[in-house]
């Protein structure tokens, strides 16, 4: 099973336009967070339209899967917490989004929305506790904040992580989770764009401006996962848990 991965399109169109051609080449897209920008000139009602038909488009090519962000948050729960409620409509589409845990391919799929509120929060310790995948079968959560303590949450100048998703990470260890949030820290030092937390393997793509997004591409069934960004492409084994990310001087055998 392949998966492209990227995070925080932030309402960049062109990135949109790059993700709608690359996806036939995998068996997932992944969009972990902040589709939509809220400094934008554009309403985010407006830029709600637009990447919604976006997120359509690209379902009828693969399977899309996404979750909310800090900055997808358009609605006001009755306890007066932001949410992205946008996110259901979209699921009755067939996108996996906030809230929703299915199996794709041999692995089971969960997707958290940003938590603005402790009962959010605390929503998404049930909801996970409650999406367990049975049989033992292999398990990816979106996410948008990297957990805490993790290079995938360093800013250069301090640390981003949510401590409830570490908590969640040690309680529940999922094989894989993707995250975004923090733009900078692949490209910073003491930064990274891969992390092992406890038993899992962590991600944050990273942002990047220009037509393409920095973009993970996870192989799992060969256990390798390849970021690429304007500062070239690395790769990682992950079949070793001590591994590091090595750098790649030409584009690996990941479909165009
Ligand atoms: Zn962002
Ligand atoms: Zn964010």
């Amino acid at each position: 099973m392949r998966i492209l991965v990227v995070s925080d399109l932030h309402y960049a169109l062109k990135q949109f336009d790059w993700l709608k051609a690359r996806a036939p080449g995998f068996d997932l897209v992944v969009i972990a967070g902040d589709l939509l920008e809220v400094s934008s000139i554009v309403d985010r009602r407006a830029q709600l339209v637009v990447v919604s038909a976006y997120l359509r488009q690209i379902s009828q090519l693969t399977r899309v899967a996404i979750c909310s962000g800090n900055h997808d948050l358009t609605d006001r729960r009755a306890d007066g917490e932001a949410a992205a409620a946008w996110q259901s409509d979209l699921a009755r589409d067939g996108i996996l989004a906030d809230g929703n845990s299915q199996q794709v391919g041999d692995v089971c799929v969960t997707a958290c929305p940003w938590w603005d509120g402790p009962a959010t929060r605390d929503e998404i310790g049930v909801f996970l506790q409650g999406s367990v995948p049975s049989n033992g079968q292999r398990w990816l959560w979106l996410y948008h904040a990297p957990p805490s303590d993790s290079v995938t949450a360093w800013g250069g100048a301090r640390s981003f992580g949510d401590v409830a998703l570490r908590g969640w990470i040690e309680k529940f260890s999922p094989d894989w989770v993707l995250a975004g949030h923090v733009h900078q820290a692949p490209f910073v030092k003491d930064g990274g764009w891969v992390d092992r937390v406890d038993q899992t393997w962590v991600f944050n793509t990273g942002q990047q401006p220009g037509p393409e997004p920095a973009h993970i591409a996870l192989d799992l069934d060969a256990g390798r996962a390849y970021w690429v960004s304007m500062e070239g492409t690395e790769s990682i084994d992950l079949n070793d848990p001590s591994a590091k990310p090595i750098p790649l001087t030409e584009w690996p055998a990941i479909p165009a």
